[in-house]
């Protein structure tokens, strides 16, 4: 029900729900009222609470300590501890950022959208000028998100990315192009966990879509990625 990260740094907990865990939209909370799949999380990783986003494509990140969190923001950072930060996705990409030296985490949506605007640089740049940390030492993983087989788009897509294709349609590499451009902000390569699933064709042990696809369900189902400080 929950696929989780990081599982190597026991300051931190991060994970993205599954289609099993069930539906984790946005669309669904009431205002003023904690969710209960937030209230799942919360009380799964003994945590105070968890913070998600209006995710409307911009290139917005929000420090949770100090920045007003009524903006429109598809990305968070944090270095307080017990507070989840977290972004709903469906073949959208969820970024996790983890900084061990610092103990500073962030978590961000990108989709083809957030690429163009290079969201995820944007708040590893924000991470390293509120919380001082260094590139060499960031860990990166790659959450599930719509494959280069499952992603076909039309030609004027592909060249909004330089990626020329002679025929109408063709396919988008959004994992290729997110690690491209971490390598050259001076990621090193071995701190960029790729994803291994893809949110349109990957299935569960017993055969069902093991996630929520835009592109299978349309606009109201999304999965939920976390990342939160242990006390
Ligand atoms: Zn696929």
């Amino acid at each position: 029900m929950i696929i989780e990260y990081f599982k190597d740094f026991p300051n931190i907990v991060a994970g993205i729900t599954t289609r099993k865990f069930g539906n984790c939209s946005n669309k669904l909370i009431i205002p003023n009222q904690i969710p209960s799949f937030h209230q799942q999380l919360i009380d799964l990783y003994q945590m105070d609470s968890l913070t998600t986003a209006k995710l409307i494509h911009t290139d917005l990140t929000l420090n949770i300590n100090t920045d007003d969190l009524s903006l429109n923001a598809d990305a968070f950072i944090t270095n307080q501890k017990t507070q989840l930060i977290a972004v709903t996705t469906a073949d959208c990409i969820p970024v996790f950022l983890y900084d061990p030296i610092t103990v500073t985490v962030g978590i961000v949506h990108s989709g083809r959208i957030g690429l163009q605007k290079k969201i995820t640089i944007k708040s590893i740049q924000k991470m390293v000028q509120d919380f001082k940390i260094s590139l060499t030492n960031l860990q990166i993983q790659i959450g599930p998100h719509i494959c280069y087989s499952c992603y076909e788009v039309g030609a004027d897509i592909l060249k909004e990315f330089n990626i020329s294709c002679p025929t109408e349609k063709g396919y988008l590499p959004m994992e290729d192009i997110l690690i491209k451009d971490l390598l050259e902000l001076g990621i090193p390569s071995q701190n960029i966990r790729p994803s291994n699933y893809c949110t349109h064709c990957s299935l569960d042990n017993d055969g069902t879509k093991k996630f929520y696809s835009y592109r299978n369900n349309g606009e109201m189902e999304r999965m939920l990625s976390f990342i939160g400080i242990n006390k």
